[in-house]
């Protein structure tokens, strides 16, 4: 087959060297060689670092951008939920699919690829954000794999009539669902009811869990627990864990391995987290934020995630993955290069390992999603921040952001 583009002199980041060129064909990758032999269009990538792109595993594009039109003055997770809760009963598919828009396209134009957003249904807004977002995915499919996760952020056997429009969701395509036990006045019934309906409808799971820093207790079990009751190991995920922040070594380790064990995968959210964690400290602040890049060894799926962005949990946000490795590797205190090359795996090949995308990789066959980032080296990428160039879905160039050129005087 002929091929449609070359990228010549690429590094990638399983095999640094040597460089190689990666030729594209009919929107998927037809030949990685030392030196392609053809005289098809090329780019230059001068040795720079190639991925198949980010991959977000956990954010709210419906709840997205509404910083002017709700706060959190004291800065709480409750005052948080309460403030969208009241913002959304005035949310239109309209109002939903443009706020949306905005921040998915931060999102492509930062090199992210695929993407897993959570939805929430719930009486108030319906499935309003669910056909604003399916839509949307279908609109920007040229750019980007959108995973449609509708969950009840405000809980299931509190709220009547959620359960019914969850599982309206699921029949009408929602591409998994989630649940929020910490919101709900009976937390065990709640993970118990979304595992039977993910059952129902063959779905991956993923949950909002253990979002404080009492170490007392965890619903992690429970999800645990449940995982292996249902054989649902490998399609179950959780986000935030906070919790895991307030535990020593020895215990950390414990659930480690009991978390791979079950096959539960593990997101953290450090913008979110380190903005709404250890609000009662007036100083000596506690971080809040998981210390996952230490499961890593014992086998947990983990992955840095974005949350929300410029809404009362969140109040940024620019949907690089990028700065968010970067972020969570200054919380945790990351410094020796293997550990940053961790950070960088946890914004690309674990995150697509957690969402299970099987066809993500630069490999013969796979799809041509490309993104070039500024940089030679993983770790020294989460380092410097390294800024993508340009990026490409299914062959087709996506967008581009060329590096900032300095004007020297003559
Ligand atoms: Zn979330």
């Amino acid at each position: 087959m002929p091929l449609d583009l070359i990228l010549r002199r690429a590094r990638l980041t399983e095999h640094r060297e040597p460089l190689l060129d990666i030729g594209i064909a009919d929107g998927r990758i037809a030949e990685i060689a030392a030196d392609i032999a053809s005289d098809a269009p090329h780019a230059q990538i001068d040795g720079r670092l190639i991925i198949p792109g980010f991959v977000e595993t956990h954010i709210h594009l419906d709840k997205s951008c509404i910083l002017e039109r709700c706060r959190n003055e004291k800065g709480t997770l409750e005052e948080a939920i309460a403030a969208v809760a009241n913002a959304k009963r005035a949310f239109t598919e309209a109002d939903i699919y443009a706020r949306a828009q905005r921040t998915l396209e931060k999102a492509i134009v930062q090199g992210t690829t695929r993407m897993r957003t959570h939805v929430e249904v719930d009486p108030r807004v319906g499935l309003k954000g669910f056909n604003a977002v399916r839509h949307l995915a279908r609109d920007y499919a040229w750019a980007l794999d959108l995973q449609i996760c509708a969950f009840p952020q405000e809980g299931l056997t509190n709220d009547p009539g959620t359960e019914e429009l969850l599982i309206e969701a699921c029949e009408q395509g929602a591409d998994l669902i989630g649940g929020c036990p910490y919101t709900d006045t009976d937390p065990m019934t709640h993970i118990a009811r979304i595992f039977e309906i993910a059952r129902r409808f063959d779905l991956d799971i993923d949950f909002h869990l253990d979002f404080d820093i009492d170490p007392s207790w965890m619903h992690l079990d429970e999800v645990c627990r449940q995982t292996e009751a249902h054989r649902w190991g490998g399609r179950v995920a959780v986000g935030h864990v906070t919790k895991l922040s307030a535990v020593d070594h020895t215990r950390l380790a414990e659930i480690g391995r009991r978390l791979a064990d079950a096959g539960v995968a593990v997101t953290v959210l450090p913008a979110t987290d380190l903005f709404l964690m250890g609000r009662a400290h007036q100083h000596h602040v506690p971080r809040g934020v998981a210390p996952v890049h230490r499961l890593l060894g014992h086998g947990v799926t983990c992955s840095l995630a974005t949350n929300n962005v410029l809404n009362p949990f969140t109040p940024y946000g620019d949907c690089s993955l990028m700065r968010m490795a970067n972020l969570y590797a200054n919380i945790a205190q990351v410094g020796a290069p293997a550990d940053l090359a961790a950070c960088f795996d946890m914004v690309t090949t674990l995150p697509a390992r957690l969402i299970n995308a099987a066809d993500y990789g630069i490999a013969v066959g796979r799809p041509a999603d490309l993104v070039v980032l500024d940089s030679r080296d993983p770790a020294m990428a989460v380092a410097e921040l390294a800024q993508p160039l340009f990026g490409m879905k299914r062959g087709r160039r996506s967008f581009s952001r060329p590096a900032a050129t300095l004007h020297r005087p003559s």
